[in-house]
Parts: C-alpha cells; structure tokens; sequence
C-alpha cells in the first residue's frame, strides 16, 4: 500500500515491535483483508499528513494478543458515526461517498472477520484531526515451524526450482512444497535460477518477479533461450495479478501466476494442474470473471439476503455507470472515465468480479493519458465485461437464492 501512499503525497510509517519471537496459529488471508481495508481507508480518507501502521504481540499464557493499530491524519469521523460506520452500507458522508465510490460494507466485514477471530476492531477518532483504528485478535500459540498436519501425498513427486532474493519467502516456500511432497531447490537471485536450470532437471519453476539483479520475467526469457531438452513450466509469484503484469508475463513464456503471500492449497492447485495433462483449464476459464472463494466469504460473512441487496445494487448502478464512462469515452472526458471506471471497479470488487475489478483500474489510472481514440473501446470493452461478469455472478448466486427459497 506504500506505493499508493505516497503517491497522494502522504507518508507510511510501519512500525513492528520484533521482540516477541513467537510462533502462532492464526488466519493470514482474513487478517490481510482486514488490514488492507483500514489501510486503504485511511490512505482514501487522509488528504495530507500520513498514515502509520503498528504492530505488536503481547505474550499471555495461553495465547499472543496480536494488536495492529492503522492511524491516519485525514478527514476523522463524527462521534455519533463511531460506531455506525461498522454497521452493513454506511458510509459516513454521501457526499464523500459519491467521491470516493465503495460500498459502506468494507468496515462491517472487517468487524465481523474479526469477531469470528474472537478479537475486536475500534475506532478513535476527531473530526479534522483524522482517526485510529484498533485490531487486536487472541492468536494461539504453536510449535514454532510450520504444523505438520497430514497431506495427501501428490500423484507424481516434482522437482521445484523456488527463485526469491528473500530468505523468509525461500524458507516458507521450501516449507510449503516439502509439505505437498515435492523436491525444493532454492535459486536466490536471476542469475543462479538460470545457471540451476540449465545444470539440473526442473519440472517447475517458481519465480518471484522482483529481484535486484535480473528481474523473474528476464530470467524466465533466458531459461526458455536455453533449449533445454524438457522445458519446465515456470509460474510467477507476484502480488500484481493486474493484466499488464498478465500481457508480459504470457510474454516471457510464464502462464501461470501464484499470488503472494503464498498459500499452500493456492500453490499446490498451480503446480499440480499440468496444463500437458488437461486438467482443470477449462475450470480456470470458467471461474476467471469472479474470485468464487472470496464470493463463498462474502456469503457466509453478509448473508444471503445482504448479498441479494449487493446483487441487485451491483446490478443497477453497473449499469447506470457504463452509460457514464460510455458518454464520458465518447466525450473525450477523462477524468470522468476515471472517475466513474474506479466506482464501478469498487462496486465490482464487493463481489469478487476480479476480472471487472482489474481492468476498471487500470483504465482509471490510464484514463489521462489515453489517446482519444481509444476512449471508445475501452467502454465497450468494460461494457462487455460487465456483462459476461454478471451473468456469471447470476449463474452463481441463482442456485444458492433458489435454495433458500426451498
Ligand atoms: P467504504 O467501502 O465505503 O469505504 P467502509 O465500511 O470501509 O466503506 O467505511 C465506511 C465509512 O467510514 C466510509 O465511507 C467513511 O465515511 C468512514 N471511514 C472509514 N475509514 C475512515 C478513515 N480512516 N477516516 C475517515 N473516515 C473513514
């Protein structure tokens, strides 16, 4: 979230009290959605200043408290909306709202995500003088490692060449594939993973794409100007899943991404399914339009009913908002291509539309620089994929609708 940041002309302090060395159970991804929500909120609500971000455990007997504060300098919230804005659908100013798209639920799920965690999330905040939000959530304590749970064995044992400069991502990641059963090589930087793949047999790679010496989509060109007697098939490991990362990657010869942090059913899915073998491709097709994991949360977080409301919502002003960016496009008016293509991507995200999600921001964040001609297109294009996304939202929400109604 730096990057995002510092873009407004903000500061991002992060502070995390390294002494406690512990080692506790706890649920990555929720705690991530959580974090990212507060940080997004408070980069959006914080017109000058900055945003500090702090971590610390407290030890207990049985377990760590884990406390995360996010504080911002930005606008504040009103006392009578302290505890309000945690409610499903509000927003603290319509107005600002309007400005700045979302949904009001952003601060509902986080509360929620964070009860079911047996923890809690508060606010303090003055109007004018910006807002600190608390995290704290019990974690257990564990073994230090990585549990050892037991894992089916894979059909076939695979010999995986992990590049990443970052010793914590090597360690968790060799961790990750001895646990699926595969054999690790660990390649620090660009330079040994081309020597290590042209010494050894790889089925697979896995490639960080950000390292100092030679970054993972050049490493991958030379791997593949090798002419190795088998190729193996190299994955990215990236956090930008966005469809110029995709375009270049598909490039390098790399079709295939993990995003990071790694997960190990996420990963497991990536190197298993051996496109040579026709697994589960057109599965993948399928499921690109919509994140259904994140859309099965969102159900069992909201509510059938609260999802029915985002549905019909999505639906309407998805809709109103194509008639928008289709006018803005043929006006030449690009801030409000811009303007209207960031609501509708955050309407989309609500429901895990990714594909939806993605390209409204890129065309937001190229909307100022795009050639006048290209306006047009670009519409079509996010009206055609707001179409395809519905439908399979409707597709995949209509069964379940039909359910309750039995
Ligand atoms: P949204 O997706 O609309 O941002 P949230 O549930 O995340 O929904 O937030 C609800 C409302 O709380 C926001 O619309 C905003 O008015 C207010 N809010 C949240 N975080 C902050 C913050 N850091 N500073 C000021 N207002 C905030």
């Amino acid at each position: 979230m730096r990057p995002q940041a510092l873009d407004k002309g903000l500061t991002f302090d992060l502070a995390c009290d390294a002494t406690i060395n512990t080692a506790a159970h706890g649920d990555p991804v929720r705690l991530n959605r959580i974090l990212l929500n507060l940080i997004s909120n408070a980069i959006k609500f914080t017109p000058s200043g900055g945003i500090g971000v702090n971590a610390a455990a407290e030890p207990h007997d049985d377990h760590v408290l884990l406390r995360v504060t996010v504080r911002d300098t930005g606008i504040g919230i009103a006392p009578d909306l302290h505890e309000r804005i945690f409610e499903d659908f509000v927003q603290a100013d319509d107005s600002i709202a309007r400005r700045f798209g979302g949904t009001g639920l952003g601060l509902a799920i986080a509360r929620r995500l964070t009860r079911l965690m047996h923890g809690e999330l508060t606010v303090e905040s003055v109007p004018g003088a910006g807002s600190t939000f608390t995290l704290e959530v019990p974690l257990g304590l564990a073994a230090s490692g990585i549990a050892q749970g037991a894992l089916a064995p894979p059909s076939r044992q695979l010999r995986v060449l992990l590049v990443d400069d970052d010793p914590v991502n090597c360690e968790v990641g060799e961790a990750i594939l001895k646990r699926l059963g595969h054999r690790a090589t660990i390649g620090r930087n660009g330079t040994s993973a081309v020597e290590l793949a042209r010494d050894q047999a790889f089925d697979v790679i896995l490639m960080d794409l950000h390292m100092p010496d030679m970054d993972g989509i050049e490493a991958a060109s030379r791997i593949a100007k090798l002419g190795l007697p088998k190729m193996p098939r190299i994955i990215a490991v990236t956090a930008d899943v966005s469809r110029g990362a995709r375009e270049r990657l598909a490039g390098a010869g790399i079709a295939k991404v993990v995003s990071k942090p790694i997960l190990i059913n996420a990963l497991r899915e990536a190197i298993e399914d051996d496109p040579a073998q026709g697994t589960t491709a057109t599965q993948l097709a399928a499921g690109a339009l919509i994140d259904r994991h994140f859309l099965e949360d969102q159900r069992e977080l909201l509510g059938a009913a609260q999802i029915d409301k985002l549905h019909h919502l999505l639906d309407e002003t998805g809709e109103k908002l194509i008639e928008d960016i289709t006018k803005a496009a043929a006006n030449g008016d690009h801030a409000q291509l811009a303007r209207s293509a960031h609501q509708l991507g955050s309407a989309a995200s609500a429901l895990g539309l990714v594909r939806l999600f993605e390209r409204c921001r890129e065309i937001e964040l190229t909307a100022a620089a795009m050639p006048l001609q290209e306006c047009p297109s670009a519409a079509r294009e996010l009206a055609a994929l707001r179409e395809a996304s519905m439908s399979a939202l409707d597709d995949l929400l209509q069964p379940a609708e039909q359910r309750s109604l039995d």
